[in-house]
């Protein structure tokens, strides 16, 4: 969870997207996740110490699932490629990622912030072995998992 937390609050262009004037605007509920997480990038730009405890309030209130093991993501080591920790690192990040937009969605229209930075397409082509008819079609999701071997 931390590690998720890390990088997205090193992802410079998501931070420059959350701090889009209009979304400032738009998205004032004070315990929001956006609240949350722009107020974390703001401790972290005046060099204040980072609390991310509004930020993990946001995100155990939307999963209820993060509330139990937290605790065990938390202090997993780094180097532990255990795949039910990497499983729940990214089903913590697509939670996050879609309580945001979520968040995003109800206080202002066609702001498809996460689709735009996380987003990715996958074109599945499907072809008859009889007649060679193809067809394909898109699917459009975000937070690509893949998996990393050890060396
Ligand atoms: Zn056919």
């Amino acid at each position: 969870m931390n590690a998720i937390l890390q990088a997205l609050l090193n992802m410079h262009k998501f931070k420059i997207k959350l701090h889009d004037p209009k979304l400032l605007q738009s998205v004032t509920e004070p315990k929001s996740l956006y609240r949350a997480l722009v107020g974390v990038f703001n401790e972290r730009e005046n060099w204040e110490m980072v609390s991310p405890t509004l930020l993990k309030e946001c995100v155990a209130a939307t999963s209820q699932k993060f509330r139990g093991n937290e605790q065990q993501v938390q202090f997993a080591s780094p180097s532990c490629s255990s795949p039910t920790l990497q499983q729940d690192a990214h089903e913590f990040l697509i939670e996050l990622l879609d309580t945001l937009q979520a968040e995003i969605d109800a206080a202002i229209k066609d702001q498809s912030i996460i689709p735009g930075l996380f987003g990715y397409e996958v074109l599945h082509t499907i072809r008859c072995n009889a007649c060679d008819e193809e067809s394909t079609n898109k699917e459009c999701s975000i937070g690509m998992s893949l998996d990393i071997q050890d060396r």
